[in-house]
């Protein structure tokens, strides 16, 4: 049988995933064989997840910081509401969250038997505020604004939304699993610092350069994360918060030694080359004639004909479009200025061709 060669990033313009720090990779590798979700017997991995998440409370503004290492976004959007739910305890629960939410609440609304109220987005992809507003009731257990959203990199009105569902007796979450290691660096209302929101979504296997699997989720009252405790029999912990059991240690050991060695001045960095990359691209595009979407975050929305979207494909381009048909290039730090010049001489010849 032959070997599959190994990924490479020249031509990926649509994950949001990155390849690691050589730091998060040689950790993984030295845990690769440990299992967080047994602390007591796995106890040096657990201290990383200790470190790991008290990095991630600094990153956010949150002086104690509860919650863990998560398989990713989805793992940790899916366990926000249902520690919301299970806080809550409410007969009918809903949650309201706007358009531009990551798939991954679909599924925790199916699994977790939750309303999911999908509320419209104004004319920049932010969350309405006013629709809000109008879809909470005395049954929302919680209101999830995005800081970073997937298509279109928007930053929803975080401290507006923490009201609106305070005033409801409702939790906020806050999905920041791609925004999150970036989001610092800029001036937007995003964090347990603007806002009393009540949890958070940040991925480390995303613009942390951590190695998959490792998202991150926090909670800033350690009743809501006992809300997801269940006792562990067999192990020698005695009770387990996460969703899944067994957990990888690669994660969580990759995810402390990439914020060891990138916050804040690695990742500051990071988001500025991004950053600057994203509104060359932009221009580039506009300047062509093209109707793009101005980066706030390093990611460019431009629409594009299908032939050109179709043949950049065929010349090895990995893009992706947005649910309403955009071109998204997401910015992240294996994209290189040289990597957008190419891609931008290929639609220059796809589309005079
Ligand atoms: N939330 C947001 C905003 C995302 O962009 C993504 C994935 O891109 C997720 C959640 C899901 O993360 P994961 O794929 O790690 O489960």
């Amino acid at each position: 049988m032959q070997r599959a060669a190994p990924q490479t990033f020249d031509r990926v313009l649509s994950s949001m995933c990155t390849q690691p720090h050589p730091a998060a990779r040689e950790a993984a590798s030295r845990f690769i064989a440990t299992n967080p979700g047994d602390p007591a017997t796995y106890q040096a991995v657990a201290a990383l997840e200790e470190d790991a998440l008290s990095y991630l409370g600094e990153i956010t503004g949150l002086a104690t910081p509860h919650g863990y290492v998560a398989s990713g976004g989805t793992e940790a959007n899916i366990q926000a509401i249902r520690a919301a739910r299970n806080h809550a305890r409410d007969d009918d629960p809903n949650v309201v969250a706007p358009e531009s939410v990551h798939f991954s609440f679909q599924k925790a609304a199916d699994v977790l038997d939750v309303e999911l109220r999908i509320v419209p987005v104004d004319a920049d992809y932010r969350a309405n505020v006013a629709a809000v507003r109008e879809a909470v009731d005395d049954h929302t257990i919680l209101v999830a604004g995005v800081a970073g959203t997937t298509e279109f990199g928007r930053v929803d009105p975080i401290p507006a939304l923490t009201e609106i569902a305070h005033d409801a007796g409702a939790l906020m979450h806050v999905d920041a699993a791609w925004g999150g290691f970036i989001l610092p660096f800029t001036d937007h209302e995003w964090s347990f610092a603007h806002a009393p929101i009540d949890s958070m979504t940040i991925d480390p296997h995303k613009y942390g350069q951590a190695v998959v699997p490792a998202g991150g989720l926090l909670f800033r009252d350690k009743e809501v994360v006992d809300a997801l405790a269940v006792d562990t029999p067999y192990l020698e912990s005695t009770s387990q918060a996460t969703l899944t059991g067994t957990r990888s240690g690669a994660g969580v050991a990759s995810a402390a030694a990439a914020m060891r060695e990138l916050w804040p001045h690695g990742y500051r960095e990071e988001y500025e080359t991004q950053q600057a990359n994203a509104e060359w691209l932009y221009q580039e595009l506009v300047a062509r004639g093209y109707d793009a979407v101005e980066p706030e975050l390093p990611l460019v929305a431009a629409r594009l004909p299908d032939a050109e979207f179709e043949s950049l494909r065929d010349l090895g381009w990995r893009i992706s479009r947005t649910a309403s048909g955009e071109l998204r290039v997401v910015c992240m730090p294996h994209v290189s200025r040289e990597s957008l010049r190419a891609f931008l001489s290929d639609l220059d010849d796809v589309s005079s061709g």
